[in-house]
């Protein structure tokens, strides 16, 4: 096994959007092939067609694309040498496989009627159990273990319906090395007899993911924890056709959880408390319902992949910002967590603000200047939106906000002059005696020669001094009546950069008003 390339894949249902839960399997999947110089794969898992779900495949690819987790071979990324890469088109491939473990006395055939099922089901049910279709109750159903068979191929020749199950011994040790929890074994009596071909000639996932990941050479499939209780029935089949050495190596990742208590992230945690449990946005094809995605909140792809791969992993360091690649580079499969995970949303807003404030502020300056021409009637030639301006906002800005497009209303200071005036700030510091310090400010400002922070500050102290005023008195004064607010920016960063004129022609007007006419 370890002399075969990695090969990683990631194959989900197109049965509704990818949850935050799927991109996650993705990525570690992806990771895991990046890190050891593999190839990740996706494969389309829609045998499934009652829970088809339209434009389903089409978002999953845009998902993965959006966050950079880029397969090298698979549906909507290229034919790879094993395509096609949807199971639907690979139907005719499967039923040889499983009539092979009927040939070879690993499978058989169920006339059961999907009435006699549910009837089954029904009666466990009043009874407080579960029915299972296994080595205790098969002696007893219409199979071809019970039928003769002449009865068996009567029954197929009129055309009755049936499925193909894999026939699980009865009291057997099933043991397999799971690359997150170890050593894993299991007793076959939990195990059902899985039903590996349906009636319609599709497989199941069972025996689907099993020959294709033996056809396309996976290595290693890793996927929720949802399936560990099945794994036990894939060791079997694989064994029973003859395939153990090459069977994948599986690991089984820990759920996602509620912020809040136990059980697992759902839609509706995301709803009830305010945040996307989805890539980007998700138009409800049937419904109608627009569920809410990371992308369209603002977040960066990177921010979103940094944040799915802590939740159940960490690099066993200090450092928790790492680009897609780095990510690559540090990750080992053997630190992911067995327990569940807590999803935390203040923490994923966390994230996107340390991309942020590493982000160029060049990049983001380019990535606003439409929407703020937009906001503030900016024509396309304003000084206000070049580079040299630009980019000092966006650096003066980048510490204040978590999401870029905060910035636009954050810094509308820097755009356009204030409209109003924080009075509770004003009402609380103002003192007439202040009066001719601000008027003498606003008089010279734009004589004196400070063009940075530090000679700015001491022309404004030596003008504090000159009043006999301290200048830790005045100076939140000085920003609401240049700003409009009693926070915000670096106050000098924020005077360098309006310039001199602005400066001046703002202090003009504010002292103006009737609150700083007073006591
Ligand atoms: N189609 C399965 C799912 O969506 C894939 C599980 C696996 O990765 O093997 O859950």
């Amino acid at each position: 096994m370890s002399s075969r390339r990695v090969r990683v894949r990631f194959a989900p249902s197109p049965t509704g959007p990818l949850h935050m839960g799927g991109v996650r399997t993705a990525l570690y999947s992806y990771l895991f092939a990046k890190k050891h110089g593999g190839d990740f794969l996706l494969r389309i898992e829609d045998t499934d067609q009652n829970r088809f779900v339209p434009g389903a495949e089409d978002y999953i690819i845009a998902s993965l694309k959006w966050c950079g987790i880029s397969p090298n071979e698979g549906v909507g990324f290229g034919d790879g040498p094993h395509a096609p890469y949807r199971q639907s088109e690979r139907k005719a491939l499967y039923r040889q496989y499983a009539e092979q473990l009927e040939r070879d006395g690993y499978a058989y055939l169920a006339f059961d009627t999907p009435e006699e099922m549910e009837a089954l089901r029904k009666e466990a049910e009043a009874n407080k159990q579960n029915f299972a279709y296994d080595a205790t109750t098969r002696t007893n159903l219409r199979n071809s273990l019970t039928m003769s068979s002449e009865e068996v191929a009567a029954a197929i020749a009129s055309g009755e319906h049936y499925v193909i199950r894999l026939k699980v011994p009865q009291n057997e040790e099933i043991a397999f090395t799971d690359l997150i929890r170890g050593e894993v074994s299991f007793r076959s009596h939990v195990v059902d007899d899985k039903v590996l071909l349906k009636g319609d000639g599709m497989p199941t996932y069972h025996l689907a993911h099993i020959v294709d990941d033996y056809l396309m050479e996976i290595t290693h499939a890793i996927r929720g924890e949802e399936w560990l209780p099945s794994a036990p029935a894939h060791i079997l089949i694989y064994r029973y056709l003859g395939w153990e050495n090459a069977m994948p190596q599986y690991a089984h990742l820990p759920l996602l959880l509620k912020p809040d208590g136990n059980g697992k992230l759902s839609k509706r945690d995301g709803d009830r408390l305010g945040f996307p449990v989805f890539p980007m946005d998700w138009n409800d094809p049937s419904s109608g319902e627009l569920s809410s995605g990371y992308k369209e909140r603002g977040y960066y792809p990177e921010a979103f992949v940094n944040m799915l791969a802590f939740l159940g992993w960490n690099p066993g360091t200090e450092q928790e910002i790492f680009t897609l690649e780095e990510l690559a580079q540090a990750f080992h499969i053997e630190q992911i967590q067995h327990a569940g995970a807590k999803f935390d949303p203040e923490k994923a807003k966390w994230f996107n603000e340390q991309h942020l404030r590493r982000r160029s502020a060049s990049v983001i300056a380019a990535s606003i200047r439409g929407e703020l021409a937009k906001t503030y009637g900016m024509a396309a030639d304003d000084a206000r939106l070049q580079e040299t301006y630009l980019v000092k906002a966006v650096e003066l800005l980048q510490p204040r906000v978590q999401f870029e497009h905060e910035m636009i209303a954050v810094g509308a200071y820097l755009f356009e002059a204030p409209s109003a005036y924080d009075e509770a700030v004003i009402a609380k510091k103002w003192k007439a005696n202040y009066r001719p310090l601000f008027e003498r400010l606003a008089a010279e400002w734009e004589t004196q020669a400070a063009t940075t922070e530090d000679t700015l500050k001491a022309w404004f102290e030596s003008q504090c001094a000159a009043h006999g005023i301290k200048p830790g008195e005045v100076l939140q004064l000085l920003r609401v009546l240049v700003s409009g607010q009693g926070g915000g920016v670096d106050l000098f960063g924020m005077l360098v950069l309006l310039g001199a004129a602005t400066c001046a022609s703002r202090l003009h007007k504010a002292l103006e008003l009737e609150l700083l006419k007073g006591e």
